[in-house]
């Protein structure tokens, strides 16, 4: 898609440091890393996030960002990742197109995971949210 940085990079037309590439999916590391080796996975064709993406290409995604999921383990040594798809604005997405986030993670490094939980007011409330969600799922 014109303009959009991550089409120039799989492209060529703007350098980056690639770890990764097969006929559906090219990955690089990220340029301001939450660590040394963090690194992003995207389909070679523009999707705004992974919703948007056929079936076969999210596969590959997926399949791709397992294998390197494992090979930046291994490069880096950390002792866990963070995979994350950041899907839309208000989850902290400023790339529209599609990337998985490979972080490294070490026990005592910087990076803030705050999820401040929530509870359900009652069972009736997770019930409904159950169902509704169900139901948008289908077969
Ligand atoms: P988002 O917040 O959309 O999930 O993350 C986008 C990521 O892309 C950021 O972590 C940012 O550092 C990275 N990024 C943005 N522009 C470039 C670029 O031109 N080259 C590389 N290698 N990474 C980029
Ligand atoms: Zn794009």
């Amino acid at each position: 898609m014109d303009g959009c940085i991550f089409c120039k990079l799989v492209k060529g037309e703007i350098p980056c440091a690639k770890v990764y590439e097969d006929e559906k999916v090219f990955a690089f590391l990220d340029i301001n890393p939450v660590n040394p080796g963090h690194t992003l996975v995207i389909p070679k064709r523009h999707y705004e996030t992974v919703l948007e993406m056929p079936e076969p290409e999210g596969v590959a995604l997926a399949k791709a960002s397992v294998k390197i999921g494992k090979a930046v383990k291994k490069a880096t040594g950390c002792e866990g990742i963070n995979l994350l798809h950041n899907i839309g604005k208000a989850a902290g997405q400023l790339v529209f197109h599609a990337h998985v986030h490979l972080i490294p993670r070490f026990s005592h490094d910087a990076m803030l995971l705050g999820w401040p939980r929530k509870q359900y007011a009652s069972n009736e409330e997770q019930e409904d949210y159950r169902k509704k969600v169900e139901a948008a799922v289908g077969k």
